[in-house]
């Protein structure tokens, strides 16, 4: 038997922030990064409720550590609050979501936290409706991420206002990395109808607006819609599983601080070209799941794929080209990574990446060899 549910109320489109207007005279926390709180955005959330008493946590930064997590709860547990409202990209959610959960398991599993709301101001994470919350361990340099059901938000509130200030280079990376979840969501061990249902349509809007987005930040309609790739992405990755992509992309974050999107948009063709595994020398194979189905996306995209090869092929190619429009480096060296770092850490991200979540729901059973082999790739 299996399972599919979605417990995260989504409100989404122009105007969904309103939403917040129904919060009447309660104690609110809003978990976010100094951006959100400098450029006024936070601001924008307090006039929304109603008689509240706000207070703003606004220490978190990108892949936010456990101390920062450990100064928030002191937060929460200071103001009291019956609504936590997460406002910013994945980092702000994932802090939150640790803030309530660790804060839980501190007083003995008692909180004040009534409703929980997540608002994304990044196109990417999806972080808004899945059961994750990725924390860094800033001493030992690994990204872990935290499991369980209980990190759902209750709302979460997709509204494209507040994805126009994203920069070019940040719409970028955070559009990569929904790409990414939707593929890997849609060849990962646990995919059914449900979550391929949603990874489908998560891709094609992701890959219709990404470009449309990142050229011209203030097309609405572009936002809106990588906005809701993105959520939809997260629920199909929520239910199906990742795959090795993000392992690395972890291990990448944890040991040499680069952006969970741009290590997700350089390691992904080259997992493609792993998983597919495509035998170079004959047509004439037996092809894996994820290979079929890569070409069925390459289908879904449009693009010549009258075979399992040619399309695996096209694919890996649209999502190169797409890279090139993005500006996004191919190399840890075009990326300007310490490049003498890398080469000492390289085993250690193997190690990390192997032992990640992720791993196990990659549709190839993976090696520590292999796994060198594909990071070995964004080394040159
Ligand atoms: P982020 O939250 O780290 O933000 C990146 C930068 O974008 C920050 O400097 C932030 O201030 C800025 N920013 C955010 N919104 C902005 C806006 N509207 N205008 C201008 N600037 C803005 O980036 P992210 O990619 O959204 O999140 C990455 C984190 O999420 C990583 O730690 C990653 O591992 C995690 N993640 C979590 C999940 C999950 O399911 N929980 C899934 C994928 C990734």
């Amino acid at each position: 038997m299996k399972e599919f549910s979605i417990n995260t109320n989504v409100y989404f489109g122009e105007g969904s922030l309103d939403r917040l207007n129904e919060i009447k005279n309660k104690k609110v926390l809003i978990v976010c990064d100094k951006f959100m709180e400098t450029s006024g955005t936070a601001a924008k959330i307090q006039e929304k409720l109603d008689n509240c008493e706000v207070a703003i946590y606004s220490d978190i930064v990108p892949d936010p550590s456990l101390e920062v997590v450990a100064a928030g709860i002191q937060k929460l547990q200071s103001c009291n609050a019956q609504v936590l409202i997460a406002l910013g990209g994945g980092s702000s959610i994932d802090g939150a979501k640790a803030i309530r959960e660790y804060a839980k398991k501190v007083t003995g599993g008692v909180c004040s936290i009534e409703e929980f709301y997540a608002i994304p101001t990044t196109s990417g994470t999806g972080s808004e409706v899945t059961e994750y919350a990725v924390i860094t361990n800033k001493q030992e340099g690994l990204k872990y991420a935290l499991a369980d059901k209980s990190l759902l938000a209750d709302y979460a509130i997709l509204d494209p206002e507040l994805v126009k200030t994203v920069p070019k280079a940040i719409t970028a990376d955070t559009g990569m990395d929904v790409i990414t979840h939707a593929i890997e969501a849609y060849v990962a061990n646990d995919a059914t109808d449900f979550s391929d249902a949603l990874a489908e349509k998560a891709l094609t809007l992701a890959f219709r607006f990404l470009p449309q987005a990142y050229l011209d930040g203030n097309d609405i309609v572009a936002r809106e819609k990588l906005h809701n790739a993105s959520c939809l992405a997260g629920m199909a990755f929520n239910a199906a599983g990742l795959g090795i992509t993000h392992s690395l992309a972890h291990a990448l974050g944890g040991k040499l601080h680069i952006s969970h999107g741009r290590s997700n948009a350089m390691i992904l063709p080259h997992v493609i070209e792993y998983n597919a595994n495509l035998n170079k020398d004959t047509f004439k194979v037996e092809y894996s799941t994820a290979a079929k189905k890569y070409q069925r996306l390459a289908k879904l995209l449009k693009l010549h794929a009258p075979n399992v090869h040619i399309g695996v092929n096209n694919l890996i190619r649209s999502i190169v080209e797409l890279q090139n429009t993005l500006m996004i480096p191919k190399t840890l060296k075009e990326q300007g990574a310490d490049m003498n770092l890398a080469q000492t850490l390289k085993e250690e991200i193997v190690n990390a990446a192997l032992k990640d979540i992720c791993t196990t729901a990659n549709p190839r059973e993976t090696t520590s060899e292999e796994l060198l082999m594909v990071l070995d790739k964004i080394f040159e």
